[in-house]
């Protein structure tokens, strides 16, 4: 729908904290904009995740990340909520009630309140220090994220890293790869007892082939074909494993970028909020989702649903000062036919 030149709630991030403020806005009767610098909705879910499957969403037993996106989706388009993708929110200034925003094209945009639900920022892979890794990231021998699991079909892989995404890509990638090799520069690796589990069966059943205490140390290789990765162990000794594809897992880049230049108070990538409304140290900008911090804070899909109601809530007075928002389940309330 058409994009408003001023809204009562600009939501900065479509990923899924942005999406259901959306949502709990909208059930509000607050009009809102969502802005994101992305060519699609999602954050983290649509563009690292869209097809493994998330576990811990309440009453969702297993659902991929697209899935969960496409659901959220669902849930707003009664509302026709109007969407600036593709713009990244450069400017904020003004204060509650008065807020200015300019995008990197160009756009402005006036709203009442805030809410920054900018998950972790202009966010990138951390890549291994290896020579000639350029031109492997673009051929697709190097990725770091698996996007769709049926390219890596009969393919070589060497998997990096010790934590929740090397072993649940391991696992998941098992039975699709030629060869899955996981190197770890320790012998322990991080994640669900669960998943350590079926780690150690696929390992016993020959599945994976556990390569560690090893490092990358390079590629082999031309013209961006990969034939072979070299590890290294603490001793210095240098292992080759054939392989067609490198999937290193070390972890999110974080950077808060313009977001860092708003004023409010930050604490390294994130931004620390009052619990109980989700508002910054600027009033009437808010935050939720993996960009907001407080203590006992998790970076969960489900805190940041949860923020994303408690924020609406406090914005609600900004919006109607004159009337008391009585508390009401979304079942009295309905939503629009879609
Ligand atoms: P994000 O999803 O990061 O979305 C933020 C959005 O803001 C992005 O789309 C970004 O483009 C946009 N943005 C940022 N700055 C600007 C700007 N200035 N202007 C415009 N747009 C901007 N969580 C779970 O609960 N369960 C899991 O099983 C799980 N598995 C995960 C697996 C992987 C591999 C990864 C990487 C994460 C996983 N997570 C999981 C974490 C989960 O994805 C995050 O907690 C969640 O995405 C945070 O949502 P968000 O909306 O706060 O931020």
């Amino acid at each position: 729908s058409v994009i408003p030149a001023e809204t009562d709630v600009a939501i900065i991030g479509a990923g899924p904290a942005g999406l259901f403020a959306a949502f709990q806005c909208a059930m509000l009767r607050l009009r809102c904009v969502l802005i994101d610098v992305l060519p699609e909705v999602g954050g983290q879910c649509a563009a690292l995740y869209p097809e493994k499957p998330i576990y811990d969403i309440p009453a969702c037993p297993a659902v991929e990340g697209a899935e969960l996106i496409a659901n959220l989706e669902r849930q707003i388009a009664p509302f026709d909520i109007p969407r600036l993708l593709r713009h990244r929110v450069e400017g904020l200034s003004g204060q509650r009630g008065d807020f200015s925003l300019t995008t990197d094209k160009g756009a402005h945009l006036h709203a009442k309140a805030v809410i920054i639900a900018a998950g972790a920022g202009a966010f990138g892979p951390n890549r291994p220090p290896l020579d000639g890794l350029g031109a492997y990231e673009e051929s697709g021998a190097v990725q770091y994220y698996v996007r769709r699991k049926a390219d890596f079909q009969n393919k070589r892989i060497v998997i990096a890293g010790g934590g929740d995404s090397a072993l649940d890509w391991a696992l998941s990638l098992k039975d699709t790869a030629a060869k899955l090799y996981l190197v770890h520069r320790r012998d322990r690796f991080r994640g669900a007892p669960e998943s350590l589990r079926q780690l150690d069966e696929a390992v016993a059943a020959g599945q994976i082939e556990k390569v560690v205490p090893y490092q990358l140390h390079g590629l082999q290789g031309a013209n961006g074909a990969l034939t072979g990765v070299d590890v290294i162990d603490m001793d210095g000794a240098t292992r080759t494993l054939e392989a067609d594809v490198l999937l290193p897992f070390f972890g999110l880049a974080t950077d808060l970028g313009p977001v860092a230049r708003w004023g409010m108070d930050t604490q390294r990538s994130t931004i620390p909020v009052t619990p109980s409304s989700c508002e910054t140290s600027l009033a009437g900008i808010f935050a939720i989702g993996d960009v907001a911090t407080y203590p006992g804070k998790l970076k969960l899909i489900l805190q940041g649903f949860s923020e994303a109601a408690m924020a609406a809530h406090a914005i609600h007075p900004i919006i109607y000062p004159e009337q008391a928002l009585h508390f009401e389940y979304s079942t009295s309330k309905g939503v629009p036919a879609a």
